[in-house]
């Protein structure tokens, strides 16, 4: 009888160590898990809860390590270096993988619908001014003329698929590489079963789902003139990227600011009275291209082109005068945290 009792409590206790074990694991499995490291030029946090969510940042950072060496102007190899570094006076076909041939696509649909104020192929003239190589130098007005004749990339946009490039054609995919690679980040962690991510790829933020307590994330946007950021928005399942004129910059021997963002029309670094253009939607190579674009148009003709879309995107706009310029969707989730000298939300 005793010899019962005591085998009954036994079980007891191994039934309660089993049930502690499987809570210790189920709440262990429920973790967050933050995963940091440098490509494409930045510096990029991927942030996910869950199951696997160590695993699913791994394999995040594998990919964008393997898009950076398809998509790199600079690694000798990529197939950018490779369309870059063909030599030959005539048209040629370049043999690229399945990623490049997308964004050439995707690229080609982006030049069209900003009227070139998006523009892949500027990078011979973006070289010229030392962008990538950090000797920086203002080109004379001949030299750029002369470039500026290889950077139309009508040519290319005609037949997106088969990559023909005209001599003298050399591309650059700055401008959206990030925000593609953020689409992809996100895809993985989906396949992966995470949930709930944020993602920071160099400022571009993008984030999958919800909070893991089901409220919307609150992204800043940051603060050109310095300090903490200017406004906070609520987001979920959606990108916030920007593109700003204090990212990169040199001051040239004549004291002028000559910002990374150029406009295809003068084969100089766009000036205007932008501080930073934010883009708010769901995909990210989408919202890399536009907030490139929108900068590149300055903000009255950023305001016509949101007015003439089918509202896919939404903006923040500061201008150099202490403004902040946004589109009416975002009245029910941002707020501002600056004392801007003026407000406008467009309609
Ligand atoms: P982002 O920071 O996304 O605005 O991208 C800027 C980068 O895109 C620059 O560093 C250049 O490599 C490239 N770029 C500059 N101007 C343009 C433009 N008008 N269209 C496309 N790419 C550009
Ligand atoms: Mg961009």
């Amino acid at each position: 009888m005793v010899n019962i009792m005591k085998n009954e409590r036994s079980l007891v206790y191994f039934l309660i160590t089993i049930c502690l074990f499987c809570f210790l694991a189920g709440s262990c499995s429920q973790n967050t898990e933050s995963t940091s490291f440098t490509a494409m030029n930045t510096y990029m946090t991927v942030k996910s809860y869950g199951k696997n969510a160590a695993a699913a940042n791994a394999l995040v950072k594998e990919e964008v390590e393997r898009l950076e060496g398809i998509l790199s102007t600079t690694i000798e190899g990529s197939d950018l270096y490779k369309i870059n570094n063909t030599d030959g006076d005539e048209e040629s076909e370049i043999p690229v993988r399945t990623e490049t041939a997308y964004l050439i696509q995707r690229g080609a649909e982006f030049y069209k619908m900003t009227g070139g104020a998006f523009n892949p192929a500027l990078y011979p003239v973006i070289r010229e001014w030392g962008f990538t190589t950090g000797e920086y130098k203002v080109p004379s007005d001949e030299r750029i003329r002369e470039l500026l004749q290889n950077t139309d990339f009508s040519p290319v946009v005609e037949c997106p698929q088969s990559i023909t490039r005209p001599a003298g054609l050399q591309l650059d995919f700055g401008a959206i590489g990030k925000g593609y690679a953020g689409d992809r980040a996100v895809e993985i962690l989906q396949d992966a079963g995470i949930k709930s991510a944020l993602l920071d790829f160099g400022g571009n933020i993008q984030v999958l789902g919800t909070k893991p307590d089901g409220s919307d994330w609150t992204v800043g946007v940051k603060n050109p003139w310095g300090g903490e950021p200017v406004a906070a928005v609520k987001l979920h399942d959606a990108c916030m990227i920007t593109s700003g004129g204090y990212e990169r910059f040199f001051i040239g021997q004549d004291g002028k600011k000559y910002i990374h963002i150029f406009d295809s029309t003068t084969g100089r670094p766009v000036e205007n009275d932008l501080e930073s253009v934010t883009i708010i939607c769901r995909e990210g190579i989408y919202g890399d291209a536009l907030s490139t674009a929108l900068f590149v148009m300055g903000l009255d003709k950023a305001i016509e082109f949101w007015q003439q879309r089918e509202r896919d995107f939404d903006f923040i706009i500061l201008t150099k005068d202490k403004g902040i310029v946004y589109t009416t969707p975002l009245e029910k989730s941002i707020s501002l945290l600056f004392d801007f000298d003026s407000v406008r939300v467009v309609e």
